[in-house]
């Protein structure tokens, strides 16, 4: 198996970039340019203005700021503290998003990224801008907020970035948007991305791009019939949620083979470990790793003493594999080819396969993409219950039961059963005994069941889900009976903080089940939750350094009960 450029980013290299910015993308774990990236990196590098048709996911933060970074490291001295460069983007949750990516990006590098947005203090922001800020990243109505009141000053713009500029558009922007272009200089480079080239985009790029290239990813028409015949389902949920949406699914479908893609090797590596300690065959395969492990990895797999293989796109690349009856796409490919490069290594020859992908609300726009591109349907899903899985487990029960009875060989259990029948009942035997096997073949639960994106709007509507267990109404179940601590955290139903993201939180960082948490009680700036005392210095560390929805908690703790 070959992976060119896999063990070190030189992917990267070869467009061009700066070696601290190849370096910095490589830290990340990524393996290699996604096509956008290829395509408009090259293009920004040389300084021409661009038009760019990509959506969320498709890795476009990137394909802007590292050649934005490496305009800006190149010549560090000149407009020290000054911004430099300016990326406008439609809302505060993006703003924090692309600023955190450059932040990432320029590592090392001694620029300054800077986020300004509505709806957070004034003060602190300019306070931050006085301290110099080379780039900044903005909501239109704050830059321009801070234009007027002189806090920001735009004389020394090199790069000006337009991102989602549709979105934009759809938010009324378009007259900032012209006042904020109006005070940067003519001599500028701007790139502006939209999901497409409607009218209103091209009108707006006409106004404030100079000869802009076109870059969109090209898309290799495929005829229908060529797809693989795959049952194709996606499921709509957050982004701390997918870990647990993955262990349901993998417990619902219990595939034979699976191949997991994840974008970087650094997330192989962590959902390798995260399905390994909860009871999954697991095996990680990435750019990273030396031939002869990925070698051994690859046996283990071929020869079924692996369930799972988690794996980046490079080193999937190329394994010809005859057995795989599922492709989850626990990140989303980067391009629509890339997912029908994907799903085709299930459905080979004649049988039946399954492609899953878990894509975030914001993400379902790529899900039309390849509907178009593939012209097939992608099924919404919704996520197994506690009693579709009960119900499937019942099922797989049954029918290893019915081998059995088939196999024969049962001489030895039948004598032993005989014995027992004196004693007992001869359907209670049978009842305790496939108790036993069930539940041995329970795994841990990685996290608790996600809300789906309609549960979350009948959430809304409902004023607020009834909380998990609360502390006045429920008797704690068997598993939570010993000595409890209570827990005081400093979120409430003010951060829009649900119990579902509590246990996820508690569960998740503390690595403990979710089935060990007491009774959770939201009050209005605070939440009170029930840890078994042998637990609750580890939730109260692991606390610590996790934010819930965003926001940072602080910890109290004393004797429940
Ligand atoms: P974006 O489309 O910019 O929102 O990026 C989507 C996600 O892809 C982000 O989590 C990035 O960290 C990740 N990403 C961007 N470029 C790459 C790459 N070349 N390889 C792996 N992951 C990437």
């Amino acid at each position: 198996m070959k992976t060119p450029s896999a063990g070190d980013a030189t992917g990267f290299a070869s467009l061009g970039l700066a070696a601290p910015l190849v370096a910095a993308v490589a830290a990340l774990g990524y393996e290699e340019p996604t096509p956008i990236q290829r395509e408009a990196i090259p293009v920004l590098l040389s300084g021409s203005d661009m038009l760019g048709l990509a959506a969320t996911g498709t890795g476009k933060t990137a394909a802007f700021a590292l050649p934005l970074l490496d305009r800006l490291s190149r010549d560090a001295r000149s407009n020290r503290g000054k911004a430099r460069a300016l990326v406008l983007v439609p809302t505060r949750e993006l703003a924090m998003q692309v600023a955190e990516a450059l932040h990432k990006y320029a590592k090392g590098s001694n620029l300054n990224v800077v986020p300004v947005y509505g709806g957070a203090p004034m003060d602190h922001q300019i306070r931050a801008l006085r301290r110099g800020a080379e780039v900044v990243v903005g909501t239109p109505g704050r830059v321009l907020d801070h234009l007027r009141r002189r806090t920001l000053e735009l004389g020394a713009i090199e790069v000006l970035v337009l991102d989602e500029a549709d979105e934009m558009l759809d938010m009324g922007f378009a007259e900032d948007i012209d006042a904020i272009v109006a005070e940067t200089p003519a001599t500028r480079q701007t790139a502006l991305f939209a999901a497409t080239f409607a009218p209103r985009i091209l009108s707006i790029a006409g106004k404030h791009l100079k000869t802009p290239k076109r870059v969109q990813i090209a898309q290799e028409k495929r005829a229908a019939g060529k797809l693989p015949q795959v049952r194709q389902v996606a499921f709509i949920v957050g982004k701390g949620q997918k870990v647990s949406a993955l262990s349901r699914i993998l417990d619902f479908e219990s595939p034979k083979s699976a191949i997991i893609f994840c974008r970087t090797r650094i997330e192989v590596d962590e959902l390798t470990d995260t399905l390994n300690a909860h009871g999954y065959g697991a095996q990680a395969l990435h750019g990273g790793m030396v031939q002869k492990q990925r070698d051994r990895v690859m046996q283990l797999f071929r020869s079924e003493q692996a369930d799972i293989l988690v794996a980046t796109d490079v080193a999937a690349r190329g394994l010809d594999i005859e057995h795989v009856s599922h492709v989850i796409n626990f990140d989303l490919p980067t391009a629509p080819e890339v997912y029908v490069h994907r799903i085709g290594r299930t459905g080979r020859i004649g049988r039946e396969g399954v492609a899953i992908t878990l894509a975030s609300p914001r993400e379902q726009r790529f899900l039309q993409y390849v509907e178009r591109l593939t012209k097939q349907k992608i099924e919404i899903g919704k996520l197994p219950s506690e009693a579709d899985l009960r119900k499937r487990r019942l099922e797989a029960t049954k029918d290893a039961v019915k081998k059995q009875l088939a196999e024969g060989g049962l001489d030895e259990t039948r004598e032993f059963v005989e014995s027992l029948a004196q004693e007992f009942d001869i359907l209670d035997i049978a009842a305790a005994a496939i108790k036993m096997i069930h539940d041995g073949s329970e795994k841990a639960p990685v996290a608790p069941a996600p809300p789906q994106v309609e549960e979350v709007r009948g959430y809304e509507a409902k004023g607020g889900f009834e909380p998990r267990r609360s502390l006045e109404d429920r008797a704690p179940r068997s598993r939570v009976s010993g000595p409890m601590t209570l827990l005081r955290l400093s979120v409430g139903k003010e951060e829009s903080i649900r119990p579902a993201d509590l246990v996820g939180a508690i569960a998740g960082e503390a690595k403990i089940s979710s089935s060990a948490i007491g009774a959770i009680k939201i009050h209005d700036d605070y939440s009170l939750v029930e840890i078994p005392d042998e637990l609750a210095a580890r939730v109260i560390a692991a606390l610590k350094s996790t934010k819930i929805r965003g926001n940072k908690v602080t910890v109290q703790s004393k004797p429940a009960r």
